[in-house]
């Protein structure tokens, strides 16, 4: 099984690890609101979708404010799966999730809305309304979670027209306001979902495999606006990605699924072979 690209530095120097010594020192038990800006807290978080499948398994983690956590894992590992429980929008079947103090998995339906209006989500394949305007789709976000039917209802007041117009020119495509979705290539495309995120002021991404629809230069592109995001308005990034050239460029912290187990968190720079192997199995070769 190749990997192309895992290993290979594509894209200037590795992070210089913002959150080491934060990450270094803080403890590992007590009271989390104690700690060093804890955002988001999973507890042994467990998914087994109807039919049995168990795609998360007992997985604990943390995030720090304004980190970029990359999630890595083979296709099938859970990282999809985790992502979307974060928000709820997979059930999980145990454990628990804290954001900012308040307890996702118990949450109502209107504490939920509140959450998920501070949690931006970047998707794979865009989930563009392709026969709406650029503007149109972003304007959605305001909406918070993407609704197809009502992202069509054209009446935003001024203010949220203006926003839409400063979140396109923030990722390169002020220009492109008017234009059709499904004009974009697939780079603008994400573009314009990122900005469409952005229309939410979230203070967490979720992005799910957001380059893994696109040739590797598209994909710097793409990850130069979420860093951006991350350092500049110190939006906390949660993101899969495939390679792992990607993650050391990017990151400042990962954690790996295989099987739905977490099988590592730590600085990037720490995956070894050996961890290479126990992430992506024993006849994984890293190329390049
Ligand atoms: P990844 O995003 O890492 O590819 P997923 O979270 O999509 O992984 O999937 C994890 C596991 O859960 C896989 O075995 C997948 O087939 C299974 N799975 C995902 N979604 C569903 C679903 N809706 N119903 C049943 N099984 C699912
Ligand atoms: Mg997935």
């Amino acid at each position: 099984m190749h990997f192309p690209g895992c290993g290979r530095e594509a894209g200037g120097a590795p992070r210089s690890g913002r959150f080491a010594n934060a990450l270094g020192l803080r403890a590992q038990t007590g009271d989390w609101r104690l700690g060093t800006g804890t955002v988001l807290k999973v507890e042994n978080l467990t998914k087994i979708y109807d039919g049995g499948v168990l795609a998360l398994d007992d997985v604990s983690f943390e995030v720090e404010d304004g980190e970029f956590l990359a999630v890595i894992g083979l296709s099938g590992s859970g990282k999809s799966t985790l992502l979307r429980c974060i928000n709820r929008l997979i059930e999980p079947t145990e454990g628990r999730i804290t954001w900012h103090g308040v307890d996702v998995t118990a949450a109502n339906q209107e504490e939920l809305r509140r959450i998920r209006r501070r949690i931006g989500m970047v998707f794979q394949h865009f989930n563009l309304v392709h026969r709406s305007k650029v503007i149109t789709n972003v304007l959605a976000g305001r909406l918070g979670y993407v609704n197809p039917a009502l992202s069509l209802i054209n009446r935003f007041p001024p203010s949220d027209v203006r926003m839409a117009k400063e979140k396109l020119a923030r990722v390169g495509l002020a220009e492109k306001a008017k234009a059709r979705a499904d004009e974009l290539s697939g780079g603008q495309q994400q573009r314009v979902g990122i900005a469409r995120a952005l229309m939410q002021n979230p203070e967490m991404i979720l992005a799910d495999e957001p380059v893994a629809s696109l040739d590797p230069v598209l994909a710097h592109g793409i990850m130069k606006y979420l860093e951006d995001i991350n350092a500049s308005d110190n939006i906390t990034v949660l993101c899969s990605l495939h390679f792992l050239d990607l993650v050391h460029r990017y990151a400042d912290r990962v954690i790996a699924l295989n099987e739905g187990k977490l099988v590592f968190q730590g600085p990037p720079s720490a995956i070894d072979d050996d961890m290479f192997k126990d992430i992506y199995g024993q006849e994984a070769e890293r190329v390049g």
